[in-house]
């Protein structure tokens, strides 16, 4: 044991010592620091703006202790042009905001989407319905719909898979969280949660409903298989991805790519609208790629920003050995300061903004679904 893993854990003994009563819960919070905390304290971190991921479940993939068996990302080729333009602008004319409005309106009116409450069971209980009418005529040897119990929770993440016709095991996957939180007393107070992360679940929702659409008319199917993965407990240190990346982990499965959406309809400065492409915690090579396509189908231009640890779902991608990519709605500073509290409303946001980045979703799934070349 290093001298710095054993301060770590001193440090973690002695929170353990003044909270008795409460079981603890494993949280990393940087590359090389894991503390040991009550529960109730993982609201404090929050609440000051620390990130994590809670590993309660999952210490034996704790890179910290075992720095020799830590997953690495491939290093994969991803295309180096656009080459289904036609395509994908086709798609995008399609693209349809008043959907999207009447979608988080609902997504919104649930009072909170804690993971822990029952309205939060509720919210994902009308996402895997509206899923599910969306991909309805999808052929049932395609399509499947997982609801992707944690067990420890009500809330379930959902996942959506079109399964590929040539090479089915290589996965493409496009992410969200749908939970939200109201960081002051999670579970008293309302969270509408409309920038976060109900615009970034929107944004793929009508993703999904154009991939559909293209799917059904042109009866095309990818040759990779698309996943839209809509994750629960986000807000409690990425609990639900964590779950997820770790049983795809385990089963081997080959993500070859994954993009988050994470907050994508606050637009602080309209004479200045962009879209931030994340570059730390991320994985390069995808992150260019990802770079090429905001050139190719957006009208507004990227700006590099930095998120920090643990920023979203996208984290437990990457430290579960896959390629992982984050577009938010702007340079980091920029970006909402109402989530987490009553304030996170819908007549902030701006649903052009958010058909922006649906584009970059239809994009990734329409130029990756079939590249070949990794
Ligand atoms: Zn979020």
């Amino acid at each position: 044991m290093r001298l710095q893993s054993l301060l770590v854990w001193l440090n973690a003994a002695t929170i353990a010592w003044s909270y008795p009563y409460e079981p603890l819960r494993v949280l990393q919070v940087g590359e090389n620091e894991v503390i040991k905390v009550p529960e109730s304290e993982k609201l404090n971190l929050l609440r000051r703006g620390v990130k994590f991921f809670d590993v309660t479940r999952h210490t034996s993939s704790l890179p910290f202790f075992n720095k020799e068996e830590e997953p690495v990302v491939p290093v994969y080729n991803y295309p180096a042009e656009i080459s289904n333009k036609e395509i994908v602008d086709g798609l995008i004319e399609n693209i349809d905001e008043e959907s999207m409005h009447k979608n988080l309106a609902k997504f919104t009116s649930f009072y909170t989407r804690y993971y822990k409450s029952d309205h939060g069971f509720e919210s994902a209980e009308w996402l895997a319905a509206t899923i599910a009418n969306i991909t309805k005529d999808i052929p049932q040897d395609t399509l499947t719909i997982e609801h992707f119990d944690h067990k420890e929770w009500k809330q379930y993440s959902i996942i959506v898979r079109i399964a590929g016709s040539t090479t089915p095991e290589d996965i493409i996957v496009i992410g969200s969280h749908q939970d939200s939180i109201n960081l002051l007393l999670p579970s008293i107070m309302a969270a509408p949660g409309a920038d976060d992360n109900g615009s970034g679940t929107v944004t793929n929702i009508e993703a999904l409903r154009l991939y559909t659409e293209y799917f059904l008319k042109r009866e095309f199917r990818p040759n990779n298989t698309v996943e839209f993965h809509f994750y629960s407990a986000e807000e409690g240190g990425l609990l639900g991805s964590l779950d997820v990346f770790t049983e795809y982990a385990k089963q081997e499965k080959q993500v070859r790519a994954m993009l988050q959406q994470d907050m994508t309809g606050y637009v602080p400065e309209p004479e200045d609208e962009h879209v931030g492409i994340v570059t730390d915690y991320t994985t390069p090579a995808l992150t260019d790629f990802i770079k090429l396509i905001v050139d190719s189908y957006l009208s507004i231009p990227y700006r590099d920003t930095k998120c920090g640890y643990a920023c979203s779902d996208h984290g437990s991608a990457t430290r579960n050995g896959f390629p992982g990519s984050f577009v938010i709605e702007s340079e980091f500073k920029k970006t909402n300061k109402y989530i987490h509290s009553t304030m996170d409303t819908l007549d902030r946001l701006s649903l052009v903004h958010m058909a922006e980045h649906t584009k970059i979703v239809l994009g990734v799934i329409v130029e990756l679904g079939s590249w070949s070349a990794w």
